[in-house]
């Protein structure tokens, strides 16, 4: 349950449908209104600013584009994916999240007002490209559904999305907030998925989010109204004893599901940089992640050791194929020597990647 310490408003922003979603769920919580907000302020001189961040709520007009590419990574094979940021950090807490780096100085909890600018946006991209498939997420830079609850965005976008031919919209989350979702009506057109983890990863590093089961019967609601699903086994973490674990996952989360309602299962180990190693350790001295082994990549991150990630990633396909021989899967940030050695085959390039990845989609339609 989330529940800010304040609600910053910019001027201009109360007259959003987000702002009168925010003022129901939040009745006591107080709302400062300001001219213009400087978002790094309140929490520069802070200890740990970019937890303080996630205690505040500041509502602004994003200015600049809402859709970009995915960044993707340096020399790694890329799914040509699209984002759309409507939200800027995340109420939950993850040891090895990266916004802790890449947020560092701008880390106050941050949603757009202006959906409707988004909308606009994003309806003169896609009819100026009918013939381009696009998949776009908003979980880059936030979690997709955690706030839905309080600000009503998926309300306000999915009648939009689903009614786009040439698109799928991709709601990643860890939490199990899909109640906004059920009375729309998706028509095929928009994937709910989870970044998946054993319990025992959840309990000791994914903070705040949703217990395993709780995600698992999340996704089966969101099956019962309609929405394709996508899990992400990401990141996959290590440690003595993670084949029984992550075995017994997979395990479970076609237990949960139709397998031929899946749109896609990613898999990528847990990657880092010095920076965020620091950050972890600085936010979350008794998680033992910044403690395994990890190399230096040419994309500038830390991973495991090639030969390490290789096996870990066919004992998980191993594991999935087992289950469905059928389902998308795909490596998420890796380079084509793994994805050689772990599927016998590299996309000849990223188009081909996003374009094999939205045809499983939907069913073979593009
Ligand atoms: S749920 Fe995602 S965005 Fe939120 S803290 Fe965890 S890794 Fe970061």
């Amino acid at each position: 349950m989330f529940k800010p310490q304040e609600i910053i408003v910019e001027s201009g922003s109360e007259r959003s449908p987000i702002f009168r979603n925010l003022k129901r769920a939040f009745p006591e919580i107080p709302f400062t209104f300001a001219d213009e907000v400087r978002d790094n302020e309140a929490t520069r001189s802070m200890r740990d600013a970019f937890g303080e961040g996630k205690r505040k709520l500041l509502l602004a007009r994003h200015r600049g584009e809402f859709l970009k590419k995915c960044p993707g990574s340096d020399g790694q094979v890329c799914c040509n994916y699209f984002v759309i940021n409507f939200a800027s950090n995340c109420p939950m807490d993850c040891s090895y999240c990266y916004l802790q780096e890449y947020l560092a100085d701008n880390p106050v909890l941050k949603v757009f007002s202006n959906v409707d600018d988004l909308l606009r946006e994003a309806d003169a991209l896609f009819s100026r490209q009918r013939k381009f498939f696009f998949r776009i997420g908003t979980g880059e830079i936030t979690d997709s559904l955690a706030l839905d609850p309080y600000i009503g965005f998926c309300a306000e976008v999915i009648p939009f999305f689903a009614e786009q031919p040439n698109v799928l919209l991709e709601l990643k989350t860890k939490s199990d907030c899909v109640e906004g979702l059920l009375k729309l009506d998706p028509k095929e057109r928009v994937v709910v998925s989870w970044s998946m983890n054993p319990q025992k990863v959840i309990d000791a590093d994914e903070h705040g989010t949703a217990s395993l089961d709780e995600r698992l019967a999340a996704a089966r609601r969101c099956q019962a109204a309609g929405y394709k699903l996508g899990f992400h086994f990401d990141p996959i973490v290590e440690y003595a004893g993670w084949e029984e674990d992550y075995r017994d996952l997979v395990e479970k989360v076609f237990a949960a599901v139709d397998h031929r309602r899946i749109a896609w299962i990613s898999m990528g180990v847990l990657r880092t940089t010095p920076g965020l190693k620091r950050a972890m350790r600085s936010r979350f001295p008794a998680s033992r992640l910044p403690a395994g082994e990890q190399v230096l990549c040419p994309d500038g991150k830390m991973r495991y050791f090639q030969p390490l990630r290789v096996g870990m990633y066919r004992k998980m396909l191993g594991w999935i194929r087992a289950a469905s021989p059928i389902v998308f899967v795909y490596l998420c940030m890796e380079s084509k020597e793994v994805w050689e050695q772990v599927f016998g085959f590299v996309p000849a390039c990223e188009k081909e990647l996003g374009q094999a990845i939205g045809q499983q989609a939907v069913g073979g339609r593009l």
